[in-house]
């Protein structure tokens, strides 16, 4: 990895370092932080004499090659400064990070959703979720509709929220693109998906729009988790954010096994932030204060949480996991408090 002097590197410049990576058969990838350009060499990056004549150059400041399985992710790596703000906020600032919003925008009723984004705003959310395309598990279940689109970026307009959709296909990541969707949320069932999480990476590299990436549910490890991540900044967004959902086989009584608990080996390995889901976790509306108390507590920096001004009029997961913005208000408040008592190790 390669920090430069200035902000960026000139159109020159990187001309020669890809000159004489080229000589060791190894590539450049610019990664475009919010301050700061960082480089990265992909190939085999562990050549003593290309790092000593890279070093060596006028405009670098730092090289630094660590042996990681995931070396962008790495905690130890030169994006370990890298901060993702969204909207107004810097994700793990000052407060917690909340996202919320119904499971599923219906289409139907785009005032059940207009009013849910502005009842979440006045409780204090930070980003807004909704559900354009749902991976269902049933086919013949609500599948999603592009024109439901409309409807969050209204409430993005009126609200002045960032807004956090689902994208599973190419499809749908041109059409979030196109309305610059502030954050690309990529679900469990697609968390190795690997072209996938290339296309998304590659096609988000150098916007505006963040990611979170949700775990695989079927207990993908934690250096399973950060190696899918890898791909996304690989291919040049470093905005990424990793979200515990829970895995399966479920806990008897939750939808999963609620796995808040691994965001402290999550933020020792790397330098990302951790955004956990405690509703798809823990699967029923009474039990996500606790889980989301015990996910700041193990040092989340922020929450993804389904909320509906009126769950049972929902469609998808909200009759069963979605909490009313008041419950949210005061989740946001409980969660304030934890914060400034957490303790990181
Ligand atoms: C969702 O966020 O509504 C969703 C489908 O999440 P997951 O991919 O975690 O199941
Ligand atoms: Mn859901």
């Amino acid at each position: 990895m390669i920090i430069p002097k200035a902000e960026k590197l000139s159109a020159s410049q990187l001309q020669e370092l890809e000159s004489i990576v080229s000589e060791f058969k190894c590539t450049v990838l610019e990664i475009e932080g919010h301050n700061q350009c960082v480089y990265a060499i992909l190939g085999d990056e562990t050549h003593a004499l290309m790092f000593k004549r890279i070093a060596g150059l006028s405009y670098i400041r730092k090289v630094n090659a660590i042996e990681s399985p995931y070396k962008l992710m790495d905690r130890r790596s030169a994006l370990a400064d890298h901060q993702i703000k969204i909207g107004q906020r810097v994700v793990g600032g000052d407060a917690p990070f909340i996202i919320g919003g119904p499971c599923t925008i219906d289409p139907n009723s785009p005032n059940l959703f207009i009013e849910t984004a502005h009842a979440l705003k006045e409780a204090g959310v930070d980003a807004l979720r909704g559900g354009v395309w749902k991976p269902r598990t049933n086919p013949y279940s609500y599948q999603g509709d592009n024109n439901a689109i409309e409807i969050i970026l209204r409430a993005r307009e009126e609200t002045g929220l960032p807004i956090d959709i689902e994208v599973m296909d190419s499809e749908q990541l041109k059409i979030a693109l196109d309305a610059k969707v502030d954050i690309l949320q990529v679900g469990t069932r697609n968390a190795l998906n690997y072209s996938l999480l290339k296309e998304i990476g590659r096609k988000s590299a150098g916007t505006e729009s963040a990611i979170l990436l949700k775990r695989g549910r079927h207990v993908a490890s934690p250096d399973e988790f950060i190696a899918a991540s890898e791909y996304l900044v690989a291919e040049g967004n470093p905005n990424v954010m990793l979200c515990p959902r829970g895995t399966t086989p479920a806990l008897d009584g939750y939808r999963n096994h609620p796995d808040e608990s691994i965001t402290p080996l999550l933020k020792n390995k790397t330098w990302a932030p951790v955004v956990v889901d405690p509703s798809h976790s823990v699967g029923h509306a009474q039990f996500v204060h606790s889980c989301s108390l015990a996910s700041i507590a193990y040092g989340a920096d922020g929450l993804c949480i389904e909320s509906h001004i009126d769950p049972p009029k929902g469609i998808g997961d909200d009759p069963k996991q979605a909490i009313t913005p008041d419950k949210m208000k005061e989740l946001i408040v409980t969660c304030q408090e934890m914060w400034k008592n957490r303790y990181l190790p």
